[in-house]
């Protein structure tokens, strides 16, 4: 049977597989730095590219490749490349992508950290960062500049749940001869491909959905086409931010269940979105999932499902944040997101305190702003944890 061309749910399982001679049903973790060569031509061959024999782990080993294979199957990609954290994800595709003088037009709430790296430390390097709006393709177009050489999407962005339409950016970035590079962590593959809707690049922070288990940090990028996936691996192999054999197994036992969790922390989310939406607390509250997601239609047309994450309000302000995040009992204060636990964090004050006080509002990472992820536990739990917390306030 052909695993890359069977369903989602089929690869899930299989397309990570490796046959060894034992009949192994996981992946064996080859905990190894180096590979011993079975003479000096075979060894000259490994380097030359004559042979695809393994050499040092950085450079490549057989339990992270099944994890690779497994990612390029589901993001429907030439080549993906492990590397040791999203981060390391993210700074290796703008390392491989930008010269100095070179410019990235990119979503205003992304990921904390994707966004202070540009303004704060390769600006050194003279890359140039401009962050808009992407929800709005016309904004894209204007913020576009000759010099500019990427298109960086977050969508769902983080953590205003703000959507823009991949097929119009795709569109856009072409015309322009730009590379189109998309965050899916949001997503995972199971409810969003953007290399089918015209991205060149999509990554992932694996230590959310993919792995979905608080216990590992990780990252991957799949490459559309075989010269960026080349180009991206070997500033990775020279960077040094692979991932661990360890890691990739951790991951590869993680995946296997990507669509049931997230099927069933979605079956809650939109539950504890209803909730939230009814309550007479929250001032306001953004989920793809309900009709009052001003991207509404898009989601519906881009996504294959609503997901777990959810950004609210409280009438009381920050003020009643904290309340509310000092008095659950369930749902654990922390950041990072994905897992099979239901976390709530303050994003002004945590993943994005690094942005400035007037990015953050031209964002709308607002004070009053609350980041649920939802887990896979008795949504009636959920909702009563929420419930007592709100009565608090
Ligand atoms: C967590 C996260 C990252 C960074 O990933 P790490 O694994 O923590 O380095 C990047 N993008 C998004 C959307 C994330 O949620």
């Amino acid at each position: 049977m052909n695993i890359i061309e069977s369903g989602f749910n089929t690869k899930l399982i299989h397309a990570g597989e490796i046959e060894d001679q034992y009949g192994s049903a996981t992946v064996p973790i080859y905990q190894t730095s180096t590979f011993s060569f079975e003479n000096a031509e075979n060894g000259a061959a490994c380097f030359s590219g004559d042979s695809d024999g393994y050499i040092y782990t950085r450079i490549g080993n057989p339990t992270i490749n099944a994890l690779e294979r497994q990612v390029a199957a589901l993001e429907n990609g030439y080549g993906a490349i492990a590397v040791s954290s999203g981060m390391a994800a993210a700074t290796t595709i703008y390392l491989s992508l930008l010269s100095s003088g070179d410019h990235i037009v990119s979503t205003d709430a992304i990921y904390g950290p994707s966004r202070s790296i540009m303004e704060k430390q390769f600006i050194r390097f003279g890359f140039q960062s401009t962050y808009i709006k992407t929800t709005d393709p016309e904004a894209i177009k204007k913020a576009i500049r000759p010099i500019t050489k990427v298109i960086y999407i977050e969508t769902p962005a983080n953590p205003t749940m703000d959507i823009t339409d991949l097929e119009a950016c795709a569109e856009i970035a072409h015309k322009n001869e730009i590379l189109l590079v998309v965050d899916n962590t949001f997503c995972s593959p199971y409810l969003q491909n953007p290399l089918d809707l015209g991205a060149d690049i999509v990554f992932h922070s694996m230590t959310k959905f993919i792995n979905g288990h608080a216990d590992v940090v990780a990252g991957i990028i799949v490459a559309k086409e075989r010269a960026l996936y080349t180009q991206l691996r070997n500033m990775m192999i020279n960077m040094g931010c692979n991932m661990d054999p360890h890691q990739a197994y951790l991951v590869l036992r993680g995946i296997k269940t990507l669509s049931v969790r997230i099927e069933r922390a979605q079956e809650n989310a939109v539950k504890v979105a209803e909730f939230l939406e009814q309550h007479p607390k929250v001032a306001w509250i953004k989920y793809p999932g309900l009709q009052s997601h001003p991207q509404f239609q898009l989601a519906k047309k881009q996504m294959k499902g609503s997901g777990a994450m959810i950004s609210f309000g409280l009438k009381g302000g920050f003020e009643g944040a904290k309340l509310l995040m000092n008095n659950l009992h369930l749902a654990l204060l922390a950041v990072s997101l994905g897992g099979v636990e239901t976390l709530i964090q303050h994003p002004a004050s945590m993943t994005h305190s690094k942005v400035s006080t007037e990015d953050k509002l031209k964002a709308g990472i607002s004070d009053d702003l609350i980041r649920l992820s939802i887990g896979i536990e008795d949504v009636n739990d959920i909702i009563l944890d929420l419930k007592q917390g709100l009565e608090i306030i």
